[in-house]
């Protein structure tokens, strides 16, 4: 049966279709381009001689819901100087087996997919076969180093690969693209990265980890610092925390249970309490001193970082914040005590989060989204392919996939 008639389907408007076969579950097609005269490339003149055919078969995308196989009848011509030559096809290259769009989507797919396997299964190839493509896509895409911008966000998180367990991400503090993962978050590795690529980088975002700080200012001089307000405000509720499980102890095992169940009600803003909310706060606030003194504190470290936030003069803020250190100081609550410790050695740090406005808390998206790679992906324990996924998937995050 000679049906000709134009698939249509992207990249295949001159493609005639001869045969459709059903085999499994592909949908075989037998397609040929029509005969036109073609430049010969050794000498340049036209010729429209065929010399013979030859078969190609390629694996396509799908096709109404169906995978695809392409038996191309590929067509030579001859020229009068004697060259043979192939024609020109538009939808696969010489030698191939897969489309030119099979190819694309797979690229893409080999980066976005939570598994190879996965990849793999809906493009009708084996996992290898994708491994291959994403290790070739880490391999021409990924550079080695990126100049950093003038102000960066640095965080660590929990990738476990072969390199280390923790990594270090670094991206522009300002349109928040992450630009580099390092393998480890040791001080001298973050230390050789910067000086080797920071020299345009004025101001670091960070948590407080001292490390990180160190390797920073042995690195870069003088940057600014700034802690990222997240990081620094949950030292305050983890003291919060210290103590309400420090007087729950105590406690029947009913209004235990109870309280830490309802501990949220102790974290919320006192003027954002439902009236059950309140309740519940009025009954654990009155059945421990201490647990009262720790949650006022809470309350008077919110009003400080609230204010702060809209306040016209720094100077303002840090006198503030160390009005609230007096007020830590004289209810004398261990856990407080040490929450403030760490909020005077990083006094200028957050003291600079209300000067510039910059966050690293956006980091933390990424950081979960690996936690969903870790549980489903196989083959990114290697932190060259764990690297690659993150900064390309992030790439290729505008890209759709169409299946065809
Ligand atoms: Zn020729």
């Amino acid at each position: 049966m000679h049906m000709n008639f134009n698939m249509n389907i992207p990249g295949f408007k001159e493609v005639l279709i001869e045969k459709i076969e059903e085999i499994g579950d592909r949908t075989v097609l037998y397609v040929s381009l029509p005969k036109k005269a073609h430049h010969c490339p050794s000498c340049g003149a036209l010729t429209s001689k065929v010399h013979d055919y030859r078969m190609q078969k390629i694996k396509h995308l799908k096709w109404f819901e169906r995978l695809t196989t392409l038996f191309y009848k590929r067509r030579r011509y001859v020229c009068a100087c004697g060259k043979r030559f192939s024609e020109h096809a538009p939808f696969v290259d010489k030698y191939q087996r897969f489309s030119k769009e099979w190819n694309q989507v797979a690229q893409v797919r080999s980066v976005k997919a939570k598994t190879f396997k996965e990849a793999g299964e809906v493009l009708g190839s084996s996992s290898s076969t994708i491994i291959r493509r994403f290790q070739r896509i880490a391999k021409n895409e990924m550079v080695e180093g990126v100049r950093l911008p003038k102000a960066i966000a640095i965080d660590e998180y929990k990738g476990d690969t072969d390199a280390g367990k923790f990594q270090l991400i670094i991206a522009n503090a300002e349109t928040r693209e992450p630009l580099e993962i390092l393998p480890n978050r040791r001080k001298e590795t973050i230390q050789n990265y910067l000086r080797q690529y920071g020299e345009d980088v004025e101001l670091v975002v960070m948590d407080m980890n001292p490390s990180f700080k160190a390797a920073v200012k042995k690195a870069l001089g003088r940057p600014v610092i700034v802690a990222d307000r997240f990081h620094y405000c949950r030292y305050i509720y983890w003291a919060l925390d210290e103590v309400r499980r420090k007087v729950q102890k105590e406690w029947h095992a009913y209004d235990r249970k109870k309280c830490k169940r309802m501990r949220h009600v102790l974290y919320k803003r006192k003027a954002k309490l439902t009236e059950r909310e309140r309740w519940y706060l009025d009954r654990y606030l009155g059945m421990s001193e201490e647990l009262r003194q720790a949650y006022e504190l809470k309350e008077a470290y919110c009003a400080w970082f609230d204010w702060a936030k809209t306040a016209e003069d720094v100077g303002d803020v840090k006198e503030q914040l160390e009005e609230f250190y007096q007020t830590v100081e004289n209810a004398q609550l261990p856990a407080f005590l040490k929450a403030i410790k760490t909020f005077k050695n990083w006094q200028v740090e957050i003291l600079n989060s209300f000067i510039f406005p910059y966050s690293n808390g956006f980091l933390e998206g990424i950081n979960n989204k690996t936690k969903v790679m870790k549980r489903n992906a196989y083959g990114y324990r290697r932190f060259d392919h764990f690297r690659a996924k993150i900064l390309l998937t992030i790439k290729y995050k505008e890209i759709g996939v169409h299946l065809g």
